[in-house]
C-alpha cells in the first residue's frame, strides 16, 4: 500500500530529543508541521521546541497509545531507540526508516553480516557471546584488531583496541567487568585507513534516492571532530562512495536519511565502517551550506513529500564543540571572537551540563573555497586550544 502524503499542519513524531531530534524538529516546524518529541530525559534539547513533549520512558504503555494517536508518521534521531517500540508503532503509523531496517543496523554483528553477505566491502570480523571467546575471535581476524559492543555503542564508547597478543587478557577482563546478560561483541580488524569519509544518502518511499557531496572526517578519541566538504581528492572516489551508498540503502529497502561511514585505503578503495539510519553529525554542514538540509530531507521522507534537490552552495568545514570547548567558547570574548570570523555559523545545543566528550554544539565555516573555510576553522581551533579569550 502506498503511504499517503502527509501535509504540513500534521503532527510528525520523533523518538529521541537530543541535538539531532532538535534539528529535525526545527526543520519540520519551518515547513509548517507540528512535532511530538518523545525522549525519557526531560532536559533533552528538543523538548523545548516541540509542539508536544513526552518526557516518559520508552516502555510506557500510556505514552505509546497517546503518541500513536497524535502523530501521522514516526522517525527517530538515532539507532539506539528500542526496535520493539518502532515495531509496535509501525502497526499503526509509518515508521521511517522501518523497524526491520533498524533491527539490522542497531546490532553491529547483524549489520556487518548484512553488508558482507550482500557483497559490500567491510573489514573482516568475528562475533563473540562470552568474553572468553575473545582470543578465538582475534585469531580469526588477526592483529591489530578492535573489539566493540554489538549494540548501544556511540562516539567510540564500548570499544577496545587489541594491538598485540598481550592486550587480549586485559580486554577480556574489561569485557567481563562490563558484561550484561545477553550481551555480544564484535571483533574487527583495525584498518590502517588513509582517511575517513562519509556519504549521506536519502531515499524516499517511492524508491527515488539522492546523495550529498562526500565529506572527509577527522576523529579524536573516537569522536568526530571536523568534517570537510567537499572531500578533497579524486572525484572517482566520491562517485564510488555515492554509488555504494545508493546500493546499500536500496538493498536495505531503507526509507529516510542514511549515512555510510567509510574508510579509504591507500590505493583509493573503500570499506564501509558502519551505517547510520538517520542524519549524521558529518552532515550538519547541510543546514548552512546546502539547498536542503539532511533534516529537511528526513521530514520530507517521513511525510512522503518529494525529496529536495541537493546542491552545495558553499564549501564548508564543520567543527564539533566537545565538552570543555563549550566552556572556553562561552568565557570571556570567545563567542564574539568566533562570530567575527567571516562565514562562521554557530550552533549551540542548549545542553545545561557540560561533560567531557559530550557534544555541546558545532560551528560551520563557510567560504568561497575550501582552503578559506579551513583557515578559519584552524584559527578557531587554535583559539580553543589556547583557552578562554580575553575580553576586549
Ligand atoms: P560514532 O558514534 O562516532 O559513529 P561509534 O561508537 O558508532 O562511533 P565506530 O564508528 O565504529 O563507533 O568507531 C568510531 C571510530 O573509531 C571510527 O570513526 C574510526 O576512527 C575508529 N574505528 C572504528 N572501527 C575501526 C576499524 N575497524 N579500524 C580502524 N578504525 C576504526
Ligand atoms: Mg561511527
Amino acid at each position: 500500500m502506498k503511504d499517503p502524503v502527509i501535509e504540513p499542519g500534521s503532527v510528525l513524531g520523533v523518538l529521541g530529543g537530543g541535538q539531532l531530534g532538535a534539528m529535525f524538529t526545527l526543520a519540520a516546524r519551518r515547513l509548517g508541521y507540528h512535532v511530538a518529541v518523545w525522549d525519557p530525559d526531560p532536559e533533552a534539547p528538543a523538548h523545548r521546541i516541540a509542539t508536544y513533549s513526552f518526557p516518559f520512558p520508552f516502555d510506557d504503555q500510556h505514552t505509546i497509545a497517546q503518541f500513536t494517536d497524535l502523530v501521522r508518521a514516526v522517525t527517530y534521531e538515532w539507532e539506539n531507540v528500542p526496535a520493539e517500540l518502532c515495531r509496535a508503532l509501525e502497526q499503526q503509523r509509518p515508521v521511517r526508516p522501518s523497524s526491520a531496517v533498524l533491527r539490522v543496523i542497531q546490532d553491529r554483528l547483524e549489520q556487518k553480516g548484512f553488508l558482507a553477505s550482500n557483497g559490500f566491502p567491510v573489514s573482516s570480523f568475528a562475533g563473540l557471546t562470552v568474553p572468553d571467546q575473545l582470543a578465538m575471535a582475534v585469531a580469526q581476524v588477526g592483529y591489530p584488531a578492535i573489539c566493540k559492543t554489538a549494540t548501544a555503542g556511540y562516539d567510540g564508547k564500548g570499544q577496545w583496541r587489541i594491538l598485540r597478543e598481550s592486550d587480549v587478557h586485559e580486554v577480556e577482563r574489561a569485557l567481563s567487568e562490563s558484561a550484561r546478560p545477553g550481551m555480544r561483541w564484535i571483533v574487527e580488524s583495525l584498518i590502517p585507513f588513509e582517511r575517513e569519509l562519509s556519504i549521506l544518502v536519502v531515499r524516499g518511499a517511492d524508491g527515488q534516492s539522492c546523495t550529498y557531496p562526500l565529506a572527509e572526517n577527522e576523529h579524536e578519541e573516537g569522536i568526530l571532530r571536523t568534517s570537510k566538504v567537499p572531500a578533497p581528492g579524486s572525484s572517482a572516489v566520491a562517485d564510488r562512495a555515492a554509488m555504494l551508498g545508493r546500493q546499500v540503502v536500496h538493498r536495505l529497502e531503507g526509507v529516510g536519511v542514511f549515512c555510510l561511514e567509510l574508510f579509504q585505503l591507500s590505493g583509493g578503495s573503500l570499506l564501509i565502517n558502519e551505517i547510520a539510519p538517520r542524519p549524521h553529525n558529518s552532515g550538519h554542514y547541510t543546514i548552512d551550506a546546502c539547498t536542503v538540509s539532511q533534516f529537511e530531507q528526513q521530514v520530507r521522507a517521513a511525510s512522503s513529500m518529494p525529496l529536495g534537490e541537493v546542491r552545495l552552495l558553499s564549501p564548508a568545514v564543520m567543527v564539533n564543540l566537545i565538552g570543555e570547548d563549550a566552556a572556553v567558547l562561552m568565557k570571556g570574548a570567545g563567542c564574539r571572537t568566533l562570530l567575527d570570523i567571516p562565514g562562521a555559523v554557530l550552533h549551540l545545543y542548549g545542553k545545561s551540563v557540560i561533560r567531557p566528550r559530550r557534544k555541546m554544539g558545532h560551528v560551520t565555516f563557510l567560504g568561497e573555497s575550501l582552503s578559506f573555510a579551513l583557515n578559519h576553522a584552524r584559527q578557531f581551533r587554535d583559539g580553543l586550544a589556547k583557552g578562554p579569550a580575553q575580553p576586549a
